[in-house]
């Protein structure tokens, strides 16, 4: 028996390397309307504010991807871009009002995300760094600055724009070189296209390009999979997000979904160490179990981790904001039909209502130690014991997680016993089983409220 069928103590059946992919803990399932809806200005008081993430979401893409569920509509009818930013600048001015001028409020790293925000035009991204500048004081030209794009929206004037603005880093969803397995994955591309925009990409200067690439799609191989691997390879991306792919709930793709997959669970977990082993042959190292970066790359400061630490300013609908001791945002919804209704009740909001916290989670003691053993164990460079010592009262990862950390290395998935190191590091194959090492770290209460959750 491999580890990849394994049962998991306290379950039934086999357990799946792919439960689902932990990027913020908690998700937004697990988040709940906040009765009072607390005033920013009030959750922000004390805290730290002179290094803090800023994040602007753009709700907007020209296709819905079959394996997408991230929030998003397809389209905008005429003018729902405009008021959306207009909707965007009258938060942004609560929001910065609410943070106060006692004390210097200073971004760190600032990340226009999706969607697809290239989505807009040139001059509306134009709007959208002034927002970013003018209304919250960001010095988008000072700090590293994160932007995602599709090969069809990524077009000379928007990339131009984006460069000009000090975007350090273009993360462009390309998923496949294979037109076909593009078809299958229901996001509908030409090679020459994307090619194309890499094309652009590259001739925009901007610093760090990251190319967004899926296994497991229907009909893939190992070897169309390296060739989409060697075409990738062959623009020298600074980064390459490798994405197991997942069938979700009220996706395109999820329409279609049925129960557990051994035989697709074998099959992406052959095309993620292939994929792996090809890039670190190739001058990568791993980051995470998805994320590699070229050796000599110039070093970003900013990236998904980064978006994980306490202070987080999240503007616009979709968008998350972290304070120490709440997460919050508006609505959740992956349905097409209920995402219009939250982004048309976004843009309706007047400024007044962007000064509250609206839905959310409150982060206790127990649930800021879960997520820092989280988001720092699934990075491949680990936990550092030390780290955690000083940040939860002298307490230890063993302390805290013992069984759990116990159970990690009996499976092989950590390195040492779990309980003695100094730091705390997947094995390579504890790696390959992120998205099943990170679910298990879940709290019970997390876990019911995310099981209550209903889809819509
Ligand atoms: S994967 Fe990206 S481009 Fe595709 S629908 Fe989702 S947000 Fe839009």
């Amino acid at each position: 028996m491999t580890t990849a069928t394994r049962p998991v103590p306290g379950t039934s059946g086999p357990a799946s390397p792919y439960q689902s992919y932990v990027y913020a803990y908690p998700h937004k399932t697990a988040y709940r309307k906040l009765p009072d809806r607390p005033r920013l200005d009030a959750l922000w008081a004390a805290e730290p504010k002179d290094a803090l993430s800023l994040y602007l979401h753009i709700p907007f893409c020209e296709v819905r991807c079959g394996f997408c569920n991230l929030f998003t509509r397809i389209g905008a009818p005429d003018g729902l871009t405009g008021a959306y930013l207009d909707a965007l600048e009258r938060q942004a001015s609560a929001v910065r009002e609410a943070l106060g001028e006692r004390e210097p409020v200073r971004f760190a790293t600032a990340a226009f995300g999706g969607g697809t925000p290239t989505f807009l035009t040139a001059a509306e991204l134009e709007r959208l760094c002034d927002i970013a500048e003018h209304r919250m004081g960001a010095d988008l030209r000072a700090v590293p600055l994160s932007v995602e794009a599709s090969p069809a929206t990524a077009t000379a004037d928007r990339l131009g724009v984006l460069a000009a603005r000090g975007t350090t880093r273009l993360s462009l969803g390309v998923q496949s070189f294979d037109d076909t397995e593009a078809r299958a994955a229901v996001r509908p591309q030409r090679r020459a296209d994307v090619e194309a925009a890499l094309a652009r990409v590259r001739d925009a200067g901007i610093p760090v390009l990251n190319i967004d690439l899926i296994y497991g799609i229907d009909g893939q191989t190992e070897r169309s999979w390296l060739r989409s691997l060697d075409a990738a390879l062959a623009w020298h991306p600074e980064e390459l997000y490798l994405y197991p792919l997942y069938i979700r709930p009220l996706t395109g793709l999820g329409r279609r979904a049925g129960g557990t997959d051994p035989a697709w669970d074998a099959q992406r977990l052959r095309l993620y160490r292939l994929g792996r082993d090809h890039l670190l042959a190739h001058g990568y190292e791993q980051q995470s179990m998805r994320m590699f970066r070229r050796t000599d790359a110039p070093p970003q400061g900013a990236d998904d981790y980064a978006c994980q630490t306490d202070g987080m300013i999240g503007l616009g609908c979709g968008a998350r904001s972290y304070t120490a001791a709440l997460h919050y945002s508006f609505d959740y919804a992956v349905g097409m039909h209920e995402i219009r209704g939250i982004i048309d009740d976004y843009v309706s909001r007047p400024a007044a209502d962007f000064a509250h916290a609206e839905y959310g989670r409150r982060i206790d003691a127990d649930e800021a130690r879960r997520r820092h053993l989280l988001q720092s164990l699934l990075q491949a460079e680990g936990l550092r014991t030390d780290d955690y010592r000083a940040r939860f009262d002298g307490r230890t990862p063993a302390d805290d997680f013992g069984a759990e950390l116990s159970r990690f290395a009996a499976r092989g998935w950590l390195a040492g016993d779990g309980t003695d190191s100094t730091l705390l590091r997947l094995t390579p194959e504890g790696l390959a089983h992120s998205d099943a090492i990170g679910p298990e770290l879940f709290s019970p209460a997390v876990r019911a409220a995310m099981a209550a959750y209903e889809r819509k």
